[in-house]
């Protein structure tokens, strides 16, 4: 299987092309059509299986596919930290480069003045640290009632690193119609439940 055989658009087509990739992963066969459809999903994978890709592509199809002209931030990605924050935003500039779809990746320990300022321009996917986020909510500059699409990316890190109080109060801000992916390495019984309480009706991915 190749990645037209994933009907992916012809300008996402040709990034990926650019970077080298011949044939999708295991998780990027599975996911990317699930994704597309607009299921939410549980995908147990570890990073280095390609599992960025396997929500970044299908995002930013779906963002294309359905064009809007409102302002706000239409998917955010939580993600535990910078480091993996980065690599995120990374991914979404690669395959986003032929598409007018801004993105920018925020996270704590580094002065929040350019941060606010590229969010005041607009951007359409956001990916974040809780801590930060919640951060740039309280002071008015971030809002999330537009949102379509929610990842939770590295669950059982956040919860690990102790971010379940953030991502609950992150979860009472976005619209509870909207699609959500939800990403781990381990899927231990409490992770599990937690998951089914984001999510709705929800295809499972194992890899
Ligand atoms: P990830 O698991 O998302 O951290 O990805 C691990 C590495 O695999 C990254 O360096 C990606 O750029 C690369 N990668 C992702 N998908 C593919 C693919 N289909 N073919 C080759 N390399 C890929």
């Amino acid at each position: 299987m190749n990645f037209t055989e994933l009907n992916i658009i012809e300008p996402i087509l040709k990034a990926i092309d650019e970077a080298g990739y011949t044939e999708p992963t295991e998780i990027q066969k599975q996911s990317i059509p699930i994704v597309l459809e607009g299921n939410d999903i549980i995908g147990c994978a570890q990073t280095g299986t390609g599992k960025t890709a396997s929500f970044a592509i299908p995002i930013l199809q779906n963002l294309t596919n359905k064009p809007k002209k409102t302002k706000g931030i239409r998917t955010l990605i939580l993600t535990p930290t910078r480091e993996l924050a980065v690599q995120i935003d990374d991914n979404f500039k690669l395959y986003s480069k032929n598409l007018p779809i801004r993105h920018l990746a925020i996270f704590g320990g580094v002065n929040q003045k350019p941060q606010i300022s590229t969010i005041k321009n607009g951007i359409d996917i956001l990916i974040a640290t809780p801590g930060r986020l919640l951060d740039l909510i309280g002071q008015g500059y971030i809002k999330l009632n537009q949102l379509e699409i929610l990842v939770l990316d590295e669950a059982d890190r956040m919860l690990d690193m102790g971010f379940v109080n953030d991502i609950k109060k992150i979860l009472k801000l976005v619209p509870e119609e909207r699609q959500t992916l939800f990403f781990s390495a381990t899927m231990p019984k409490p992770i599990r439940k937690f998951a089914h309480s984001v999510l709705r009706r929800p295809k499972e991915v194992n890899v």
